[in-house]
């Protein structure tokens, strides 16, 4: 049976993650196709990239795809007001802590302008960039976090450069800021209440619920809050109800009991007097990560199910007393942006432990226990190997043992170690079929770390951090069967700074390492982590000083594609001088250090200067390994 890219496909599961954006092409490289017409070799991309200069690890971001998922969300939600009939009508805002890269939200602006698509902040930072940014008319710029005078005074003089700002209540102190500054600014305040939800949903990023989460009213706060403004008048100014129960809400029964308890706030608050225009139903809505539908790095609904359950159940509490319906906010951006980036890397080397053969012979071992192990190597077959396997193991505890007490010399634990692996590896090759269970039990045992260009602290930090699945997959070579098993090992001086958790196949399997191909000698390996767009850039670190990758935007034509914007990424100084280094003092340094040197007759002036241009050179340098030029 001959491998082909068909099977690479379903092998790396590309179908299920790759939601039509990603697919195997029939010369075996991953191809990115966006739309019928446009696709893209991810492969040629990497290397026509690599001749212009760009270095790996590379994040590449494909803007047609950011306009995709943010049409993609616009029109589930039309389908759904038309199905359903409802009055109130669909904006989306961007939470740009999701991603705040200048080009991407231009981006997200450009494509969502059609759809009134706005931003939310989180932050005074981020509500700067809101400001500056949105140019969409009417679009909002939904303030949330926690907000000093100052943040509330920028937010409501932005309404007179025309930006529609509401301000999210988030703590009861604020309402009495935002009541002072309109005043004193003479500003009609858009005020928005954030309601403390007590349906939890599960999941590794929900928020906390209940009287003690971070953010939101209680019920009692809500009361006085609206009886407050009542008092002043000011009732009519109070435009929005919020709440937001986490990121990447895995399971729909969760965000439909959320979404009941939000509408029914909505509701009481209107059965109140408050005529409240907006419910903005806050974040949650997954990315499908490892395919699986049933894990915390998947979900168990699509967008469009997410949009009907969001419109019915808004639409249903409303019905029921009369109520308008409000227009649908939803804070929604990994959806949007996950599956626009992809982080490649080439690999740099493999520590392999299986073994074909050992380069020595019975008699040349001078050990009995070796000997021994040299036995069941040569004699192990399908109908003994379930002792001589126990024997094996048994003999390789001794061997450790018989070393550390100093029976055994070097040259004699590096034979049995050889016979060790060459004999798990001889068993492999005939196991499966006869005992499944020990079968992968040996695939494990020789997997093989593939040492790779990036750092996952940088990179990939959910992880690490959460242990969140990503799809990982070799981007050429996909007409080949992968005969490797491998974990990824990535460039820091950490053990955690690996990758041992992927899912494989169609009955997605999760195991700890990947099958990947041989690694050739003179033709570099390239793999990708797929949707990677949210979050894991800014919440990347500098884990043993590795700094942001190079990073490009591509768009695609029907001819090929343009390379719209290069973000260079940070050299060995830039990352220093987050850490207050200055590059001329650090320079002075050696320099002072190499004058000495050559004083005291230790270091020649032509080694001096190698050690200088070394020095300069990689201060100027990428933080991953180059090849070198
Ligand atoms: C983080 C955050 C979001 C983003 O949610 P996702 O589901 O990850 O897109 C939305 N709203 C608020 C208030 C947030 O804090």
């Amino acid at each position: 049976m001959s491998w082909n890219y068909k099977k690479s496909a379903e092998l790396y599961g590309i179908k299920h993650w790759g939601k039509g954006y990603f697919k195997v092409s029939e010369n075996g490289c991953v191809e990115v196709n966006p739309e019928p017409k446009k696709c893209l070799n991810l492969y040629e991309l990497t290397q026509d990239l690599i001749e212009r200069g760009i270095r790996s690890p590379l994040l590449v971001r494909f803007p047609d795809i950011v306009k995709k998922r943010v049409e993609l969300l616009s029109q589930c939600f039309s389908n759904a007001i038309e199905e359903y009939n409802y009055k109130g009508g669909y904006a989306g805002v961007y939470p740009i802590k999701v991603n705040q890269q200048r080009h991407l939200v231009h981006e997200i602006i450009k494509f969502g302008a059609n759809h009134q698509l706005g931003l939310e902040c989180g932050s005074k930072p981020e509500l700067l960039v809101a400001l500056s940014l949105m140019t969409t008319p009417d679009a909002h710029i939904i303030c949330n976090g926690f907000k000093d005078i100052e943040y509330i005074e920028t937010a409501l003089l932005a309404q007179k450069l025309g930006r529609n700002t509401i301000i999210v209540v988030d703590r009861m102190v604020e309402l009495d800021l935002i009541l002072e500054a309109s005043k004193k600014l003479n500003v009609k305040p858009h005020i928005g209440f954030r309601s403390k939800l007590s349906s939890k949903g599960s999941g590794k990023w929900i928020e906390s619920s209940g009287a003690k989460s971070k953010f939101g009213l209680t019920p009692s706060e809500m009361v006085k809050g609206v009886e407050k403004l009542k008092q002043l008048g000011q009732l009519e100014c109070l435009e929005l109800l919020h709440f937001h129960i986490g990121s990447q809400i895995p399971s729909i029964q969760d965000i439909k009991s959320s979404m009941k308890e939000g509408a029914q706030f909505f509701r009481e608050l209107n059965l109140m007097g408050a005529h409240i225009k907006y419910l903005d139903v806050g974040g949650g809505l997954g990315v499908d990560y490892d395919g699986s539908g049933s894990s915390y790095s998947s979900t168990n609904y699509n967008v469009q199910e997410y949009a009907n359950d969001v419109i019915s159940i808004v639409q249903s509490i409303c019905d029921e007393k009369n109520i308008a319906h409000p227009q649908i906010i939803t804070e929604s951006g990994r959806s949007l942006v996950a599956h626009s980036s992809v982080l490649i890397f080439d690999v740099l080397g493999n520590n392999k432990v299986a073994k074909e053969d050992v380069s020595f012979s019975q008699k040349e071992c001078d050990s009995r226990i070796v000997q021994e192990m040299y036995e069941i190597y040569t004699g192990i077959n399908t109908k003994n190997f379930n002792e001589f396997y126990n024997d094996l193991i048994e003999k390789k505890r001794d061997i450790l043992q018989m070393f550390t007490y100093g029976v055994l010399n070097l040259q004699q634990r590096a034979q049995a170690e050889d016979l060790y692996w060459a004999t798990l590896t001889k068993i492999q090759s005939f196991v499966k079929d006869i005992d499944e269970d020990l079968y992968w039990k040996i695939k494990k045992t020789l997997s093989e770390t593939y040492f790779c260009n990036f750092s996952v602290f940088q990179s990939l930090p959910d992880s690490w951090a959460i242990g969140q699945y990503f799809p990982i997959m070799p981007i050429h070579k996909l007409n080949e069967k992968p005969n490797n098993q491998a974990t990824i090992a990535d460039l820091t001086c950490d053990s955690d700074g690996k990758i041992d958790k992927f899912v494989e196949g169609e009955n997605f399997e999760k195991q700890k390492y990947l099958d990947v191909h041989e690694l050739k000698e003179g033709q570099t390996y390239f793999m990708a982590a797929f949707l990677t767009g949210a979050y894991q850039e800014i919440l990347g670190d500098l884990h043993n000083l590795f700094g942001d990758t190079d990073t490009v935007h591509i768009s695609i034509t029907d001819k090929g594609y343009t390379v719209d914007h290069v973000v260079e990424g940070d050299s060995v100084e830039n990352v220093l001088s987050y850490l207050a280094y200055n590059k001329s003092v650090l320079l002075e340094n050696i320099r002072l250090a190499s004058e000495n040197s050559i004083a005291a007759g230790k270091l020649t002036r032509q080694e001096s200067r190698l050690l200088m241009r070394h020095y300069e050179k990689g201060l100027s340098g990428y933080t991953y390994l180059q090849e070198t030029e």
